[in-house]
C-alpha cells in the first residue's frame, strides 16, 4: 500500500509494525506538498524542521518509546501560533510574526510525537468561507482545482483531500473545520465548546471560536481528539471532557436521529446536495436509525445572530493589530493615531475591514440594544431549541453546507457567501459539537453530512459519521 493512501490510524500502526518509517512517511508528504504546489494549500511549509522531527521519532521509536503519535506527518492551521515559525493567520498584517511560544494544542501534537510539515493557507484571521481572503493567494481544489476549497480552513482540509499531511488543525468560528471539510470531502470536527484549549489560537470572536481537525475519517478524528482535548490552565474556558470511547462502531442501530424542518424548507438547498443528503437519510435508516423531524424555529436568525456577535467580537479581539505591539507597523507616520491609521489601511483586507467595521458599528451606543443586545438574546433562544431537539434524540443532521464547493471568484458577493455557513453557525452559537462527513457526490463535487450531539458526546457523533461513511461506501462503491 502506498503510504499516502494510509489513514492517520493505518499510519500509526505501520509504523508501531516497522514496516514504515516516519522519515519514509515525512518524506512522502513533503514530496507530495512540492508535487502539488500549485493548490497553495501551505503558507509555510517546514521542511528542515519536519525532516529533523521523523528522525528523532525514528530514533525515539528504535529505543522503544512509544506515543500516539509518534512520527506522524500533520499540518497547523495558520492562526495556531508555533515557536520559532511564521504565523501569519493568513494576513499582511502578520507577514513578519514569529511567535515564540507553541499553542497547547501545538505542544501536545509535539508531545505525542506528531511531526509538523506546514502551516496552511486560510482567509485572513479566518473570516471568510471560500479562502479567496488570503494576502497569501488562493487555494485550488484539491478535487477539482477550478473550486475552491472553502473557509475558512481550507487549507487545512485541502491539504488532507490531497494526501499532503495526515491531518491538519483546524479552527471553527461559525463552520471553518466543517464547511471546507465538505467542499473537499474529508471529516471534519468541531469539539464541543471548551472541549479544546484555545490557548495559542490568535482568536477572532472567542465565545465561538473552537479548534478541531481535518482528517480522512472517523477514527483519524478521535485519535487526534484524543490528543489535543482536556484542561488547559492557560484556557479558562477549557473543561475536562469525559473519557472518548477506544473505538468507534460505525453501528447505527436503534439510534434516533432529528432532522429539522426548516432545514430542508429552503430555496437556498441546492437540489444535488438535497439528493445527497436524502439518500444518506436513507441509508443511516436501512442500517437500523430511527428518524425523527423536529421544529427549530430560531434556525433562521441563526445567520444574522452570528453575524452580529462575531464581528463584535471580532472588533474587539482585532483591536490590538494597532501596528505597535504585534505585526507590521506602516511607514512614515508622524503620530500615534497615524500609526494606527495607516498601519490598518496598508495591511488588513478588505473582509476584515469589513467586519471590524460592522463590529463596530453594532457595538456603538444607540445601536447596541438593537443589535448586539438582541442578538445576544437570540442566541440563547437558539441554544434552547437545539438542546430540546437533543433531548428526544441521540443526534440531528444536516447538510453541512447548502451547496458544494462553489467555482474560484464565483462568489463575489459577500452577503451570499454568508449563506453558506446556515447549517454550521448554530452549532457554534449553541456550543456543540458537530462533525461533517462526506456522502455521495452532487456536479461532482462531495457532499458533506453534518451530525450534531449534545455537550461532549463527540464520540457518538463520530460514531454516526462512521455509518455515514460505511453507508456511503456501500452505496457508491467508494
Ligand atoms: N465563514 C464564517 C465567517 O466568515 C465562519 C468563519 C470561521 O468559522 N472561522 O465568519
Amino acid at each position: 500500500m502506498d503510504i499516502l493512501d494510509m489513514t492517520l490510524c493505518e499510519l500509526v500502526a505501520a509504523l508501531d509494525g516497522g514496516g514504515v518509517s516516519s522519515t519514509e512517511a515525512t518524506a512522502a508528504c513533503l514530496n507530495r506538498i512540492k508535487d502539488t504546489q500549485g493548490l497553495n494549500s501551505f503558507i509555510t511549509v517546514c521542511e528542515d524542521a519536519a525532516t529533523d522531527a521523523a528522525r528523532r521519532a525514528d530514533e525515539r521509536r528504535a529505543r522503544g518509546e512509544r506515543a500516539p503519535l509518534l512520527g506522524v506527518p500533520v499540518a497547523v492551521k495558520d492562526n495556531i501560533v508555533t515557536d520559532g515559525i511564521r504565523t501569519t493567520c493568513a494576513s499582511k498584517f502578520l507577514q513578519n510574526f514569529v511567535p515564540p511560544y507553541d499553542a497547547t494544542v501545538v505542544q501536545k501534537l509535539k508531545a505525542a510525537g506528531a511531526v509538523i510539515v506546514g502551516k496552511t493557507n486560510m482567509d485572513e484571521f479566518a473570516m471568510g468561507s471560500t479562502n479567496e481572503n488570503s494576502a497569501y493567494g488562493v487555494v485550488k481544489n484539491a478535487l477539482d482545482p477550478a473550486r475552491v476549497p472553502g473557509g475558512s480552513s481550507g487549507g487545512s482540509a485541502n491539504c488532507v483531500a490531497a494526501r499532503q499531511a495526515f491531518a491538519a488543525l483546524g479552527s471553527d468560528t461559525g463552520g471553518s473545520i466543517r464547511q471546507p471539510a465538505a467542499y473537499c470531502g474529508v471529516v471534519g470536527l468541531k469539539p464541543t465548546y471548551s472541549a479544546v484549549s484555545r490557548y495559542g489560537l490568535i482568536a477572532f470572536a472567542s465565545s465561538l471560536d473552537q479548534i478541531g481537525t481535518l482528517t480522512r475519517d472517523c477514527d483519524d478524528a478521535l485519535a487526534m481528539l484524543k490528543v489535543l482535548s482536556g484542561k488547559d490552565e492557560r484556557d479558562a474556558t477549557s473543561a475536562c471532557p469525559p473519557a472518548y470511547p477506544d473505538i468507534l462502531r460505525g453501528d447505527v442501530r436503534g439510534k434516533t436521529l432529528c432532522i429539522a424542518d426548516e432545514f430542508l424548507n429552503t430555496d437556498k438547498l441546492d437540489d444535488g446536495v438535497r439528493a445527497a443528503f436524502e439518500a444518506a437519510v436513507d441509508a443511516l435508516q436501512k442500517r437500523g436509525a430511527v428518524i425523527k423531524r423536529a421544529s427549530i424555529k430560531s434556525f433562521a436568525a441563526a445567520l444574522s445572530v452570528y453575524y452580529v456577535l462575531s464581528g463584535a467580537e471580532a472588533s474587539s479581539n482585532l483591536a490590538r493589530f494597532d501596528g505597535v505591539k504585534y505585526g507590521m507597523r506602516a511607514e512614515g507616520c508622524d503620530s500615534i493615531s497615524d500609526i494606527y491609521v495607516k498601519s490598518r489601511t496598508e495591511f488588513f483586507g478588505a473582509e476584515v475591514k469589513r467586519r471590524i467595521m460592522t463590529g463596530n458599528y453594532v457595538l456603538s451606543s444607540g445601536y447596541y440594544d438593537a443589535y448586539y443586545l438582541k442578538a445576544s438574546k437570540i442566541r440563547t433562544v437558539i441554544k434552547k431549541e437545539f438542546y430540546a431537539a437533543l433531548d428526544g434524540c441521540d443526534a440531528i443532521i444536516s447538510p453541512t453546507a447548502p451547496t458544494v464547493a462553489p467555482k474560484l471568484g464565483e462568489q463575489s458577493d459577500p452577503h451570499k457567501t454568508y449563506l453558506s455557513d446556515m447549517y454550521t453557525v448554530p452549532v457554534n452559537i449553541s456550543g456543540l459539537p458537530a462533525v461533517s462527513v462526506p456522502f455521495g457526490a452532487a456536479h461532482g463535487m462531495p457532499v458533506g453530512v453534518q451530525i450534531i450531539g449534545k455537550c461532549f458526546d463527540e464520540g457518538g457523533i463520530l460514531d454516526i459519521g462512521k455509518a455515514v461513511m460505511l453507508a456511503d461506501r456501500e452505496v457508491h462503491n467508494a
